[in-house]
């Protein structure tokens, strides 16, 4: 007789769908059951409507049909993020989803524009050279043409709204056979041999048993963290800030294929343009600025009225210690927590609910397995430090001189394995290279470069061409990316075509 693994996923947030609905779809319903808990008496975070372009490749595995998911969510395409006044005021850059030029002779681009500066050929900014931003600057969206060469040198993301998206993957997952329990769980039973996650009893008196337990219980870590006491390990000494005020607004004029990031006095602001709004937030350190303080300059910086009251999150960075033990895996929010500065969270989310399946035990094991596990945390703690890494530096390399966040962010001691990446671009120019994962190479020139940081010289390699040939491919790709940007429609003509026109604005649940 053939067992079946009888999957409970605790919470019904956006981690919670994800994983019940990739669950569904890859999962033989004979060999593994599903069943997920969601408590409407506490609810979800209900903020996270930027993303990574790996979330097209997670709709695509789910089978979703990309103009009804846009619908469904009010969502618009991304092409990267907009930082302003990151470095120093007044000044802006954008991280795309794209390459920087392309490799000539094996040899990153970034180290022929340095040649063209130091040889005096005049070479135009960096971000000219490349297409996702080329799009960005003129509002401007198309699809990547896979037929064409010319347009392989971007992706794109999704803003949504998160509240949607997460009931979009809800009705999906339950028309596939997700078993949806509303109940409140008060208790968490655990073998006294085994050390596993057994049963869990909800409010009403109810219990649930099952063989392998996946914690989206959000913040509370409800298995993971309180049950099984996997540590948490704290990240706000590189990572300050704690709390973030929440607000949508109508939709502006200003509708963007890119979220956009304003460093404030204490922390940053961001913007996200959706088809019916405008979300904003605020994520601010209390060390450096009051409650009070940060809701008033989010609300002096909206484009339109705020549609309903702002929102209070508090947080902290970091993670647990271990995202899997014995039978319980964390996802989302009860695993760890970076503020939301490259839309990393739903990214998180999706890659752990993927190397969850990867390696999920065989029902004859009843739900664990120590060596599946130890590979899982070892992918995830990677992500989580390179993650982390790249948001630090954001911090890190600024000028905004005499003011007390930026003045300390600037000056703590960093991880090393940072300092180790800081090191290598400033000597040679050279950046991480994962084969996997992020944060890779274009993201890192992006940033390094955006906030003015310089290496002193580039790769020797770089001098194998001649002088004449490199003003000349710097002229014809530089021509190239521009023409192409200037054949795209508006973003807003785009989601137009694509969606439909877009609804009148409404409020809706932030
Ligand atoms: C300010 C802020 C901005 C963010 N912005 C972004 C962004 O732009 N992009 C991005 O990718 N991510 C962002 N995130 C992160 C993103 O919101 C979360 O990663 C995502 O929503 C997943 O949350 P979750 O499902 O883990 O937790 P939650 O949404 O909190 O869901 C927890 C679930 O567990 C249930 N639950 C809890 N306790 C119990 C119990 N005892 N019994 C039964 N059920 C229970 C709740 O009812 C709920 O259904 C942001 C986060 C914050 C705080």
């Amino acid at each position: 007789m053939t067992s079946t693994l009888r999957i409970v996923i605790v919470g019904g947030g956006s981690a919670g769908w994800m994983c019940a609905a990739a669950c569904a779809q890859v999962l033989p319903p004979h060999r593994y059951s599903i069943t997920l808990i969601e408590s409407d008496e506490i609810g979800t975070v209900g903020v996270g409507e930027a993303t990574l372009p790996a979330l097209k490749d997670f709709n695509d595995l789910l089978g979703i049909d990309e103009s009804e998911f846009m619908r469904e969510t009010h969502g618009t395409f991304k092409l990267g993020i907009e930082f302003r006044d990151w470095d120093r005021r007044g000044q802006h850059y954008i991280h795309p989803f794209g390459s920087f030029g392309q490799l000539w002779g094996g040899v990153e681009f970034q180290h022929h524009w340095m040649r063209a500066r130091e040889r005096g050929l005049n070479p135009a900014p960096l971000e000219e050279y490349c297409g996702a931003i080329a799009a960005c600057r003129r509002n401007a969206f198309d699809f990547p043409d896979t037929r064409s060469i010319r347009s392989t040198f971007y992706g794109y993301a999704y803003h949504f709204d998160a509240g949607l998206y997460a009931g979009f993957l809800r009705t999906w997952a339950i028309a596939r056979g997700v078993q949806r329990i509303e109940g409140q769980v008060v208790g968490v039973a655990v073998n006294g041999e085994s050390g596993n996650v057994e049963t869990l009893t909800f409010k009403s008196g109810e219990t649930l048993t099952g063989d392998f337990f996946v914690d989206c219980s959000g913040f509370r870590s409800l298995l993971l963290g309180e049950k099984l006491q996997v540590p948490w390990e704290d990240w706000s000494e590189w990572l300050p800030c704690d709390r973030a005020w929440a607000v949508p607004c109508e939709r502006s004029a200003d509708f963007t294929p890119f979220t956009r990031s304003i460093a404030q006095k204490g922390g940053w602001i961001w913007r996200i343009p959706l088809q019916h709004r405008t979300g904003n937030g605020h994520v601010f350190s209390t060390r450096f600025i009051s409650e009070d303080e940060a809701r008033a300059t989010l609300l002096g910086q909206l484009d339109a009225p705020a549609q309903i009251e702002p929102r209070m999150l508090r947080f902290r960075a970091g993670r647990r210690a271990q995202a899997w033990r014995k039978n319980c895996v964390a996802l989302g929010l009860a695993s760890g927590f970076l503020e939301p500065l490259e839309s990393t969270s739903l990214f998180l989310i999706q890659k752990a609910v993927q190397d969850m399946l990867r390696l999920i035990p065989a029902p004859e094991s009843r739900g664990s397995d120590a060596r599946l596990t130890r590979e899982f945390n070892r992918q995830s703690d990677a992500l989580y430090e390179r993650i982390r890494d790249f948001l630090i530096l954001h911090y890190v390399a600024n000028r905004r001189v005499g003011e007390p966040l930026w003045d300390h962010v600037r000056s703590y001691p960093l991880p090393e394995s940072l300092t180790h990446k800081l090191a290598l671009f400033g000597s040679r120019g050279h950046v991480p290279y994962f084969k996997d994962g992020f944060f890779s190479r274009d993201s890192w020139l992006a940033v390094l470069f955006g906030q003015g940081l310089m290496p002193r010289t580039y790769d020797r390699l770089a001098e194998f061409m001649a002088v004449d040939q490199l003003a000349e491919k710097l002229r014809d790709l530089h021509e190239c990316v521009a023409t192409h940007a200037a054949d795209m429609p508006t973003h807003a003509q785009l989601i137009a075509r694509f969606c439909g026109q877009p609804p009148r604005s409404r409020a809706v649940s932030t």
